[in-house]
């Protein structure tokens, strides 16, 4: 089946288990003007007039900045190119996976559901809804309701600590397997708690490597600092302890099928679950991505206020 809400849902928004309340969207157009509106205005009040002629004198210096100014203006369309390229993998992927088959019948799939829950002593619920029957859960929870709508709609599954329930739709119920996995991580393993709780990190890496960029201050031999040089790497890792955590309730779901249906082939479920996978690979890079571009865009803002320091200094 297809569904058009995975549109709304695609940009740095992995596919599985993205609940309202754990939206992990990043927006670097808004983080950067945020840290941008939060930055003192540089001022030369420290500068006596004699340093002020020497800088504006110098030859190379206005050419300087304006070079700088250029490579990290194409630095950026790059990046957003890039972003494109993840959104569009990342849509594709979705796509892959909406018309994906289930690996099992229903009652194949809720037998495996519910083989899951009592070996594990799982204490989380478990729902398959439609429109018909998703009424009861917006009212208990009604600030998941758009995630719940989104479920019923066939457009996503999730799992939440908070409400602890697992949630799939009815028209793809095998995508419960994956959220008791995540159950399974929250409820019995420290380890995986830990990684699950550590979802944050990647919402706000963007502004945080920003802000410690901005914080280390400059090199004064005008090279790239250690942040600004590997600001995708980190951005990147700071996903990390969720790809590897969506991995492991993944791999918890397929062997619980594994066990509870033999004599079932499980590789419409692995080929599911790998594309449900690669949108939170995809995500990590577009994490890092944001990264350099929240920082790349900070230093053209700065340029840019330099450059217009200098010039009235020059008129002046
Ligand atoms: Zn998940």
């Amino acid at each position: 089946m297809n569904n058009l809400t995975l549109n709304l849902t695609s940009k740095y928004n992995p596919y599985f288990c993205s609940n309202s309340a754990e939206q992990n969207n990043y927006n670097v157009d808004e983080a950067s003007k945020f840290w941008l509106r939060e930055q003192p205005q540089k001022t030369t009040i420290n500068q006596t007039p004699t340093t002020q002629q020497t800088i504006t004198e110098k030859p190379f210096f206005n050419s300087f900045e304006t070079d700088t100014a250029t490579n990290a203006a194409g630095t950026a369309v790059f990046l957003r190119l890039a972003q494109r390229g993840i959104e569009w993998l990342s849509e594709m992927c979705a796509s892959i996976l909406m018309r994906g088959k289930e690996f099992a019948s229903e009652s194949d799939v809720k037998k495996v559901a519910d083989a899951m829950k009592s070996e594990k002593g799982l204490k989380a619920d478990i729902h398959y809804i439609d429109n018909t029957n998703k009424g009861f859960l917006k009212r208990m929870f009604p600030g998941l309701a758009k995630s719940i709508d989104t479920v019923a709609n066939g457009g996503n599954a999730f799992y939440t600590h908070q409400g602890n329930f697992a949630v799939a739709p009815k028209s793809k119920p095998s995508l419960i397997l994956h959220e008791l996995g995540h159950a399974t991580n929250f409820e019995k393993s420290k380890f995986f708690r830990g990684l699950q709780k550590l979802k944050v990190l990647g919402m706000y890496a963007p502004m945080a490597i920003a802000f410690l960029n901005d914080f280390s201050g400059k090199r004064k031999d005008g090279k790239q600092s250690f942040i600004e040089k590997y600001a995708g790497v980190i951005g990147f890792s700071a996903f990390l302890p969720t790809i590897v955590e969506e991995a492991a309730a993944s791999i918890r779901g397929i062997k619980a099928a594994r066990k509870t249906l033999p004599n079932v082939k499980l590789g419409a479920l692995k080929r599911n679950y790998f594309l449900a996978w690669m949108t939170y690979v995809l995500a990590g890079v577009g994490i890092g991505l944001a990264s350099k571009l929240a920082i790349t865009e900070i230093n053209i803002e700065k340029s840019n206020r330099n450059n217009k320091q200098n010039a009235s200094i020059k008129t002046t």
